[in-house]
């Protein structure tokens, strides 16, 4: 019996070792990754620039906590307010504690202002947000909430993206508006960029905030630096991690001036949050994604993939009901079973994740190149072959 909680249903391959967009087994069998340890090794892996960044901090210093400076996190924390709408940061070590860390920052703010009723958030049907208890609050999701009690208070889920649902769901008590510009979890669904528009709009004219979750979709995933910038909106508060750290646990809750100076001193903390590994690896990654034409490739990539799985759409439309999805985090909504298409890509030595809605989530390392994704789409052909005729066996 694991020593562990069964609360995953695991695969049974483990991995000795990865570089860029492979991973290989124990027994050196090597195997494509498309899910990036769920949109996390953005870089890859064992891409020099951070192996070489973790290795040197690791002979200097490790962790002193948030009691003392630490020049690196004021750096990156520089670093990602000059290349966002944001002003201030705060460093988490996952993504559902930036989302809670945002979640404060959107009542905080009401709070300073004069309005501490308003702390109440409207969220979205399918949404996901993280495991702590606020965060299944926000998801609203019942398989995630069953059996923990009471949810936390203070969420209300609309259906649809659907601008008078919102405005319908608008009170008194209302603080903001959270929601992921593409739902991952939820199935890859794409936010409209005009309901993104008019939610920003209506924030204004309610005096309530945006808050984006970009926890899988940011640090360059869609082929912008954060994906709410395609819709050419801001976000007045932003949750950030995943592919933030390439690997190294960080996640960051970023916001305007205006929201982060009512977090005075007291008012939220972290003891391992942006320690100084973390941040260098986090320096790191930023090296790379916001060096000149990074997020071009990215979006280059993407496209290429696009454009390849609806061929595939096309001929084997008995499987792949549809395409979705932006830049190198892209979906294939089933028709089977989601985990059926998994399964017979793992087989066939490619890795991807499933999704909510039946989906199956492509999410290749940022680095990739066209030879594998052209790998990539001809594994999905060989298992989409597979499937249709009934041989689950190797290609
Ligand atoms: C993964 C994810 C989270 C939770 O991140 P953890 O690091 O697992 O806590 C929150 N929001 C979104 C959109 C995510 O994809």
């Amino acid at each position: 019996m694991s020593a562990l909680l069964p609360t995953y249903a695991r695969s049974g391959l483990s991995f000795a070792r990865g570089e860029g967009a492979f991973l290989f087994d124990e027994s050196g069998e090597r195997y494509l990754d498309f899910s990036s340890g769920i949109a996390v090794t953005a870089l890859g892996h064992a891409h020099p620039h951070l192996v070489e960044t973790l290795k040197t901090q690791a002979e200097k210093v490790w962790h002193v906590s948030n009691l003392h400076g630490i020049p690196d996190q004021e750096r990156l924390g520089r670093r990602l307010c000059d290349a966002t709408f944001a002003d201030r940061v705060s460093f988490t070590n996952s993504g559902a504690e930036a989302v809670e860390a945002a979640i404060k920052c959107a009542r905080r703010y009401h709070f300073a202002n004069g309005a501490p009723e308003r702390y109440r958030l409207i969220t979205f049907e399918g949404a996901f947000h993280g495991r702590t208890l606020a965060t299944i609050a926000a998801g609203g999701q019942a398989k995630h909430l069953e059996g923990f009690g009471p949810p936390v208070d203070g969420f209300d889920q609309v259906t649809g993206f659907d601008i008078d649902a919102v405005k319908d769901a608008i009170t008194g008590e209302t603080a903001g508006i959270l929601l992921e510009p593409i739902m991952g979890e939820g199935g890859m669904r794409e936010v409209p960029y005009r309901f993104l528009q008019d939610l920003r709009a209506l924030c204004d004219e309610e005096g309530i905030l945006l808050v984006a979750d970009e926890v899988q979709s940011g640090v360059g995933r869609t082929g912008r630096f954060y994906a709410h910038e395609w819709a050419e909106i801001t976000p007045d508060i932003m949750a950030s991690a995943k592919g933030l750290g390439g690997g190294f646990p960080i996640g960051a809750c970023l916001a305007t001036e205006a929201v982060g100076q009512t977090m005075v001193p007291g008012t939220h903390g972290s003891t391992f949050g942006g320690n100084p590994l973390a941040v260098a690896v986090g320096n790191a990654v930023l090296d790379i994604v916001l060096e000149p034409g990074f997020l071009e490739h990215v979006a280059q990539m993407g496209l290429r993939l696009k454009q390849q799985l609806a061929g595939l759409a096309d001929e084997h439309s008995e499987i792949i009901a549809e395409v979705r999805g932006q830049g190198l985090m892209m979906g294939l909504k089933c028709k089977p079973e989601n985990t059926k298409l998994v399964a017979a890509l793992r087989e066939r030595g490619m890795l991807t994740v499933p999704a909510g809605d039946n989906v199956v989530r492509l999410l290749p390392p940022l680095i990739v190149g066209e030879d594998e994704i052209d790998l990539g789409t001809r594994t999905i052909d060989a298992a989409c072959v597979a499937l249709k005729t009934g041989d689950a066996g190797h290609v």
